[in-house]
């Protein structure tokens, strides 16, 4: 209910606010240094768009954050994965700033943080304060950037979205300064012939078209020689002035003899479509190649929101001895863009490369549910768990079952089920559904146990087995020793490992009271922080209890002294 009120007054605020759609000099920047990008709004990233911009740090952990504007913290989230520790302010103008892979949050906040998780007793946690609880201003200091969660380096992940529809928006569009006179970079070009009777320089398949860079910048194609309807897709990043990533582009914009036929732009998207990332790109190449092709045409099953102009779905078709000029340009946030010219002519040619769909027993139908039944594994997809119909390739062998391969992607979740009847009961008891990844090795899936069924719910496709864990985690000291005086310690560390479940939680006390750990799996350690509790015993009697993913769990007691 407290919620639904803040969010009914955050709307009013916002319709009576009548400010422009993005406003310019409102914000200051989340950081005091000069602001370099590892990341791009809407770039592309492994199943959704990049939904804020990822600021550089310098490769150091603990630069002050402020606030970009005044406003109420109004959610905190701390996750071993995702976001990390997250900080979430709703600002008056009816947007909300978003600031993560916190290493920790101003004193104040942190101090919040930390009874809330002494509270509940865990680590993970997501609280939504009271409105206006944990008030900041302007200038604020908010909290100190880190690497937590999934993240690969040091920087901040910021976000602005709209605090009502949620609705991550381009931060960039603010005013933010950031340096950036560079063209976006063309790597590939890609034709698809994609009408039954298509055929693009003599294929009836994607084919790679080769490209030079004139003197005056833009990009030239080698002629395309089609027939029937075809499309374009390319693969391209967008750069700053101030380091080397490879960002996303802001905009694309693909026109035919003059005619915008298709755009589409990183204003803004929702949550929800993110994931339709595998209709726009070649989701196919991707999983070959690793490098993703955006089209500049709409597939089945690509509802997304992005495009501003959409004639024939971005699709181009060619008749026979007419000659067109399609114009792709790739543009940035800032103004630069580069230009590819490609010209098609129309020509009766037959395919040398043909296209053959390998046929197999099993045929999905997109829209419909779909049930399989392979030896002792049942499958069932939901309908619209793929994006368009296809055979799909089923084998079972013992207690291995393959679903096709991972060049098709998922939406939704499917439900992969095994039937354990005739295994030992200690067996099953450290047994879980596994995914053998590209080098076989398994790979842990949740796995729910219910009478003879082992169950897991997923949207990976690949090759399934049933695997076991034996062996309970590990855990060891890193920082200390058995019987230690530790009084001038300000952390206490341990490693802990499990070979192959992985590690499902983790539980501490001293002297029997339970204590905060931190936890982060990029580095197997855990840490406690001396000063989250006044010891009153000279002697501290320290105990970790570690479970896997089955149940296997290792305990671990030491003891020290501080004065
Ligand atoms: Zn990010």
């Amino acid at each position: 209910m407290k919620k639904r009120i803040s969010l009914l007054f955050l709307l009013i605020m916002h319709l009576t606010s009548g400010q422009e759609k993005f406003p310019k000099d409102v914000f200051r920047p989340p950081l005091d240094i000069p602001l370099i990008l590892a990341g791009t709004f809407g770039e592309l990233r492994s199943n959704h768009f990049h939904s804020g911009i990822d600021i550089k740090t310098q490769q150091r952990q603990g630069l002050p954050v402020y606030a970009i504007g005044d406003g109420t913290v109004t959610r905190i989230k701390v996750s071993h994965w995702g976001y990390g520790k997250a900080l979430y302010i709703a600002h008056p103008n009816g947007y909300t700033s978003v600031y993560a892979h916190l290493q920790k949050f101003s004193p104040e906040i942190e101090e919040y943080v930390k009874q809330t998780q002494y509270h509940k007793r865990s680590y993970e946690i997501e609280v939504f304060p009271e409105y206006g609880k944990l008030k900041v201003y302007k200038d604020s200091l908010i909290a100190y950037t880190g690497n937590t969660g999934g993240s690969s380096g040091p920087h901040l992940h910021f976000e602005i979205r709209s605090s009502v529809t949620e609705k991550p928006t381009n931060p960039l569009l603010y005013g933010l300064d950031i340096r950036d006179a560079t063209n976006p970079t063309l790597q590939g070009l890609y034709a698809y012939p994609l009408s039954e009777e298509a055929v693009v320089n003599q294929s009836e398949l994607r084919v790679q078209i080769p490209f030079s860079r004139q003197p005056d910048g833009t990009y030239l194609a080698e002629e395309v020689k089609a027939k029937g309807t075809i499309g374009f897709g390319v693969a391209a990043y967008d750069r700053q002035d101030l380091a080397a990533n490879q960002n996303g582009l802001y905009k694309l914009e693909q026109k035919v003899n003059g005619t915008l036929i298709s755009s589409f732009d990183f204003d803004s998207f929702s949550f929800g479509e993110t994931r339709l990332i595998n209709t726009l790109i070649d989701y196919e190449y991707m999983s070959k190649y690793r490098r993703r092709i955006q089209k500049c045409f709409k597939t089945e099953g690509n509802k997304l929101s992005i495009y501003g102009e959409l004639k024939n779905d971005g699709k181009i078709t060619v008749k026979e001895g007419l000659n067109y000029t399609v114009e792709i340009d790739l543009k940035d946030l800032a103004g630069n863009s580069t230009r590819l010219i490609i010209p098609v002519s129309g020509r009766r040619e037959d395919a040398v490369n043909k296209m053959e769909i390998p046929k197999t027993e099993h045929y999905i139908v997109a829209g419909k549910p779909n049930n399989f039944e392979l030896g002792k594994v049942k499958l069932y997809f939901p309908a619209n768990t793929f994006y368009s119909d296809f055979y799909i390739d089923l084998r079972a062998s013992g207690d291995t079952v393959t679903v096709h391969n991972n060049s098709v992607p998922a939406h939704k979740n499917f439900t992969l089920s095994f039937n354990t009847d005739g295994y030992e009961e200690s067996f099953l008891q450290t047994a879980f559904i596994a995914r053998l990844d590209d080098k076989l090795r398994p790979n842990y899936t949740k796995t729910y146990k219910r009478g003879n069924t082992f169950t897991t719910r997923t949207r990976s496709l690949g090759t399934y087995t049933i695997a076991q864990d034996t062996i309970p985690p590990k855990i060891r000291s890193k920082n200390f020793k058995s019987k230690q005086w530790l009084t001038n310690y300000r952390y206490l560390s341990l490693l802990i490992s499990d070979d192959l479940s992985g590690i499902n939680s983790y539980e501490a006390t001293l002297n029997g009271e339970w204590i905060l750990m931190e936890y982060e799996p990029k580095t197997s350690t855990l840490t406690y922080n001396f000063d989250d509790k006044i010891l009153d015993k000279k002697q501290c009697n320290l105990r970790v209890v570690v479970t896997d993913n089955v149940g296997n769990s290792t305990t671990f007691t030491s003891s020290f002294y501080r004065k």
